[in-house]
């Protein structure tokens, strides 16, 4: 396959999918290439990114679901309302939270067909340019080359993993094994209390599991108001996370029996906690590393970050933008994508 764009849109997440519509819909031919290694029920990777296969949107599914169990099993009595003894399907719930993601992520299928983005199923990375334009190889599914005068870049992130915790995703998790328990974990461990770690252990926790979080840093929620932080700490405290604040985390151990978290609490004493399942949730890092920029003379900094000053301004590339993760992690999805359309417009 060979074939010739206006506009190339590197990532199907909300920023590269409504970026790839916005485009379209201005008269643009616009093409949009997504790789991620989720298949889709035809065996496609499926569209949305992070947001809608990994992230806010399985994650506010599985909240919904842990916030009605909570609901009916503690709070109701306050109304005078009696229930019996309530117990929850896990493998319903996420059965439920699958359901709402192949719903939105075919739902962007369907947009891409009524706007005429293409859609292009594969990992997208440079191979040069030319007076014609940006050359893009395509691997997978629609393998070929592309050639596209302006190219957005939209490859999100993915989760970061530190070097002495190796992650499985079945005992040890990052968002994606997360948002996947197959049975309650009864002990769960969280290393990471920024939003994603509190999100997720707070989502178990309502529906059964005992939860520690261990978190490097001092201050809860440094990045927020410290008002806000501090209310949060409350809820989520009251909630029955156990929350340890400027711990070091030494290692990790998981076998059979479960995994073994050793750390240094704030004073500097060493304590294990014993779980039976561990998420890592450390932050994020940009997906540019596949993306082979230096064909096109674009270098990231030393995170992999594209600097986007130096890149808007780069004399030999013309509009190209490019979008949440590659530039710095956001943790809002949906602003952010609306302002850069703006500036594609
Ligand atoms: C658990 C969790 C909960 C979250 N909750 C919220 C929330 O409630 N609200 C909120 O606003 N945000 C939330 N976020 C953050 C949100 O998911 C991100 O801000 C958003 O997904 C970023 O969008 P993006 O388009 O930049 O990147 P992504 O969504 O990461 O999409 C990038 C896409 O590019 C593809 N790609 C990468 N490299 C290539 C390549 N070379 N070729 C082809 N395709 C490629 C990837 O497969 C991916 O599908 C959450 C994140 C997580 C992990």
């Amino acid at each position: 396959m060979s074939q010739v764009f206006d506009v190339l849109v590197i990532g199907a997440g909300p920023g590269g999918y409504i970026a790839a519509i916005r485009a379209a819909q201005l008269g643009f031919k616009v093409a949009c290439a997504e790789s991620n290694p989720h298949a889709d029920p035809k065996g496609e990777p499926r569209l949305g990114g992070t947001c809608l296969n990994v992230g806010c949107i399985p994650s506010k599914a599985l909240l919904a679901s842990s916030e009605e169990f909570e609901k009916i099993g503690h709070h109701v009595a306050d109304h005078g309302i009696q229930v019996g003894s309530v117990s929850i399907d896990i493998k319903k719930m996420l059965a439920r939270k699958d359901e709402i993601v192949n719903k939105m992520t075919g739902g962007i299928s369907f947009l891409f067909r009524k706007n005429k983005v293409t859609s292009i199923k594969g990992h997208a990375s440079f191979v040069g340019k030319t007076a014609d334009g940006y050359q893009i190889q395509i691997t997978g599914k629609d393998a070929g080359t592309i050639t596209a005068k302006n190219v957005i870049i939209a490859t999100g992130s993915k989760a970061r993993h530190l070097p002495n915790i190796p992650v499985d995703n079945v005992l040890v998790c990052d968002n994606e094994g997360a948002l996947k328990f197959d049975s309650l974990p009864k002990r769960l461990g969280v290393i990471g209390a920024g939003v994603i770690g509190l999100e997720l252990g707070s989502v178990w926790r309502r529906v059964g599991s005992q939860v520690t979080v261990l978190e490097a840093l001092p201050s809860f929620l440094g990045a927020c108001d410290e008002g806000i932080a501090k209310e949060a700490k409350k809820i989520f405290t009251k909630q029955g996370l156990d929350i340890h604040m400027g711990v070091k985390i030494d290692g990790v151990k998981a076998d059979k029996k479960g995994v073994v978290v050793s750390y240094q609490d704030s004073t500097g004493k060493p304590q294990k906690l014993e779980c039976d399942r561990l998420i890592v949730s450390v932050g994020r890092v940009p997906n540019t590393e596949g993306l082979n920029l230096e064909a096109i003379s674009v270098k990231t900094d030393e995170r992999g970050f594209i600097p986007s000053i130096r890149c808007l301004w780069h004399s030999s590339i013309s509009i190209m933008f490019e979008l949440f993760h590659c530039i710095y992690y956001v943790s809002s999805a949906m602003p952010r994508s609306y302002n850069r359309i703006v500036t594609f417009a």
